[in-house]
C-alpha cells in the first residue's frame, strides 16, 4: 500500500500512525521495535535539526534496512521542513511525506511555498503536510503553559483553514486546537468543539503535533471526531533517552556503548508502544499487508 493509501485506511478505520522523532540509531531502533512488537504502521521523523545530524542518506537507508528485514511499514516524514530548499531535497531524496511549516511567513508567501511543494511532490507519491497557524511551545519539558488566552486566539480558524488548503491542495493540514510541543506540569486541553467544525469544513487528512504530555482522553477522543491520521511524538522520547542514560551512567563504570545503551533503547520504546496503543495503530500493520 502506498501512503496515501495507508492513511486512507488510517482515516477510515478510526485510528492514527504515530509520528515518532529519530535523533540517532538507538531512538530509530526503539521505534522500529516498538512497531515490530505491536505490530503497527509508524511514521519514522527528523526535524531539520535531526536530519542534519543522521545525514538524509543514512537516515533513509536504515528505514529502508529495517522495511525490508522486518517487513514492517514504515513512512518516513521531514517534520517542521524551515523552507522551500530543504523539502525539495526531502522530496528528492525519498522521504514519503513532507511537512513544511510556513507558519512564520506571510500567508501569501506560505501558499506559495506550499503550492509548488504540492506540485513537485505528487510527481514522486509524496505527500504535502502544511501549516498555517504556528503551534505554540517547542520539544522541551515546561513548567508553565502559555497564556491560554493568548494561544486561543491562535487555534485554527475553520473557514480559513478550508480556503488554504483549497488554494494549496495540501495533504495534510497540522492543526492548532490547544496541542503544544513539549510537555507540561498541566497537560494542555484540546478544543474538541473546534475540531468537529474544522472536520466538516475541511476535506483532508490532519495531523496532531505536541503528542507528548496530552491528555489520553482528549486524543482518543480527537482520534474519532476528526481525520487525524498522524500524531506527532518527540518530547517524551527525548526525556526517555536523557533521563535513562542519566541513571545507567550514574549506577555504572561501563564504557562499550552497546552495553550502556539498551536499557535506553527499551525505555523510549515502552513510551513508543504506549503511544501506539493509544492512537490505535496497534495490529493494523497485518491489515495493510494483507489488502
Ligand atoms: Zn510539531
Amino acid at each position: 500500500m502506498n501512503t496515501q493509501e495507508i492513511l486512507t485506511k488510517a482515516k477510515n478505520e478510526g485510528w492514527a500512525l504515530g509520528a515518532f522523532n529519530a535523533g540517532n540509531l538507538e531512538i530509530a531502533k526503539a521505534i522500529v521495535q516498538a512497531a515490530q512488537s505491536q505490530q503497527a504502521p509508524v511514521i519514522m521523523e527528523t526535524s531539520a535539526g535531526e536530519l542534519e545530524h543522521f545525514g538524509l542518506k543514512n537516515f533513509l537507508s536504515l528505514v529502508e534496512n529495517y522495511r525490508q528485514d522486518l517487513s514492517l511499514n514504515v513512512l518516513t516524514n521531514l517534520d517542521h521542513g524551515p523552507g522551500l530548499e530543504e523539502c525539495q531535497a526531502a522530496i528528492e531524496g525519498g522521504y514519503n511525506l513532507v511537512h513544511f511549516d510556513g507558519s512564520s511567513l506571510p500567508y501569501e508567501e506560505n501558499v506559495k511555498i506550499t503550492k509548488a511543494l504540492v506540485e513537485q511532490a505528487h510527481q514522486k507519491g509524496v505527500l504535502i503536510e502544511a501549516e498555517m497557524d504556528k503551534i505554540l511551545g517547542d520539544s522541551k519539558n515546561h513548567a508553565e503553559l502559555p497564556e491560554s488566552t493568548q494561544a486561543s486566539a491562535n487555534y485554527t480558524d475553520p473557514q480559513k483553514a478550508a480556503e488554504f488548503v483549497a488554494q494549496t491542495g495540501c495533504d495534510i493540514l497540522a492543526i492548532f486546537i490547544g496541542n503544544l510541543h513539549g510537555t507540561y506540569q498541566q497537560s494542555p486541553r484540546l478544543d474538541l468543539e473546534r475540531l468537529k467544525l474544522i472536520t466538516e469544513k475541511v476535506p483532508c487528512f490532519f495531523s496532531l503535533h505536541g503528542g507528548s504530555g496530552l491528555l489520553e482522553e482528549d486524543v482518543k477522543k480527537a482520534i474519532q471526531i476528526g481525520p487525524i491520521v498522524k500524531v506527532n511524538v518527540n518530547t517524551e522520547l527525548r526525556l526517555a533517552y536523557r533521563n535513562t542514560l542519566e541513571n545507567v551512567l550514574k549506577g555504572s563504570d561501563e564504557i562499550a556503548v552497546y552495553k550502556i545503551m539498551p536499557p535506553v533503547v527499551a525505555a523510549i520504546q515502552k513510551v513508543v508502544e504506549e503511544k501506539i496503543q493509544l492512537f490505535g495503530s496497534q495490529q493494523k500493520s497485518l491489515n495493510l499487508n494483507n489488502s
